[in-house]
């Protein structure tokens, strides 16, 4: 691979030539790697402004790089939450100054995520926000997310919605059945999503406003998704990493670590996720990062806040879910972590684009051999939150371009084009 002006100016096979020649080009050796389109996240918590202990835009975006991620959309619950054009602004700029990698704000639906009124979508959307979101909690009021679809129709955006029935998964901790009675927590029942799913994908054919399902987790959910598909209503989904991986088996221990909303799922959803993911019902994975201070999330179950790192884990945990202990299809892979996702988010022309000549140099390079062993104190994040700790993975990501720009290249086989960047 030859990058030369921030495009691809070649690829060849191994063996075939050095590229171009050219003084101000750069060639990666890629032997033994997989390239992918560098991946484009729908759903990172970034937590600038407001809990910078836990995480920041500099941070976040460093722990992307090192994930293969070119584009992260940064959800709108921060302190304050962005819920005004200024807002968007705000962490448009924040972001030029101290990003490892391209970030896109999500505006809040609702001012102040307070779910009574709604937030000026359309000023927003003027400003560079590209999603809109209430994601934490749910657009419980259906005459809200009507003119939210319908200000997204307007501008060309979309509503992503954290589906949960405030009513059926009220004080809900862990998945309804075996969890909730092994562990005696509150059940937050399949039902407290589908429910809202159904309503919602009715409502996004009804007004035409294109409607995103955030972190699906139940096979129930998928069957209302394939059937809005089915119906021509414009409706995609995201799947998380560690819902395609991870049951609610691990709750039974009440390691907080293992707490996240919606919460992990039985066997059969996750199996019921990963179909979906290969048959198209569900378009996309998106990390749902979610960092915590070791102070806040190493308490009592019940104390602790929800939420889990995926950042940095994504690739090969996915890698993992769907290559059955073998090699993914990554066609597949690519598909559902970039060119998908930045199809939703409108990004289509800048991230997720095939690898060939004349293409950004936007990419991402694997180790299909690494056996990565995660550690929670190698984080990049600013904090370790992770579930996946003390687990060995067969791949892992080792370096990111974008624009022929080094963010991340942990075995300096792009070394060279860092310093060029400043990065
Ligand atoms: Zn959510």
């Amino acid at each position: 691979m030859t990058v030369q002006g921030g495009r691809i100016a070649a690829v060849t096979a191994p063996g075939n030539g050095s590229g171009t020649g050219a003084a101000d080009a750069t060639t990666a050796d890629c032997d033994g790697l997989i390239m992918l389109p560098a991946l484009v996240d729908l759903h990172t918590h970034l937590r600038e402004p407001g809990d910078t202990a836990s995480e920041t835009i500099a941070s976040g975006t460093r722990a992307a790089a090192h994930g293969g991620y070119s584009d992260v959309l940064a959800m709108a619950n921060c302190v304050p939450v962005t819920d005004s054009p200024e807002r968007v602004r705000h962490i448009i700029e924040r972001a030029a100054r101290t990003a490892s990698c391209r970030v896109h704000p999500v505006g809040a639906v609702t001012k102040g995520l307070a779910g009574r009124e709604l937030a000026p979508l359309d000023a927003m959307a003027a400003a560079g926000a590209l999603m809109f979101s209430d994601d934490g909690v749910c657009v419980d009021d259906p005459t809200l997310l009507v003119q939210a679809l319908e200000a997204a129709r307007r501008t060309g955006t979309l509503v992503a919605q954290h589906a949960q029935c405030p009513r059926l998964a009220e004080r809900g901790q862990v998945n309804a059945g075996a969890a909730a009675h092994a562990t005696g927590l509150p059940p937050w029942p399949a039902t407290g999503e589908e429910a809202i799913v159904a309503r919602d994908v009715v409502l996004a054919g009804a007004t035409g406003g294109r409607l995103h399902i955030c972190h699906v987790s139940t096979a129930g959910t998928v069957e209302i998704v394939r059937w809005a598909k089915s119906r021509g209503w414009p409706v995609t989904a995201e799947v998380t990493p560690h819902h395609l991986l991870l049951t609610d088996l691990l709750t039974h221990d009440t390691d907080p670590l293992h707490k996240v909303n919606p919460p992990l799922r039985s066997a059969e959803d996750v199996a019921a996720l990963r179909a979906a993911l290969g048959d198209g019902t569900i378009d996309a994975v998106a990390t749902d990062h979610a960092p915590h201070t070791a102070s806040s999330k190493d308490r009592h179950w019940c104390e602790a806040p929800f939420g889990m790192l995926g950042l940095e884990t994504a690739l090969p945990v996915v890698a993992e879910a769907l290559g059955a202990g073998g090699e993914p299809d990554w066609g597949l892979v690519a598909t559902v972590m970039s060119a998908g996702p930045a199809r939703i988010a409108g990004l289509a022309d800048v991230a997720g684009r095939p690898l060939r000549a004349g293409e950004p140099a936007t990419f991402t390079l694997v180790d299909p051999r690494a056996d990565w062993r995660v550690d929670r104190t190698e984080s990049i994040s600013a904090s370790d939150n992770t579930p996946f700790h003390g687990m060995t993975f067969r791949h892992r990501v080792v370096a990111t371009m974008v624009e022929g720009c080094v963010t991340a290249d942990i075995d300096h086989r792009l070394g060279s084009r860092r310093r060029a960047c400043g990065r």
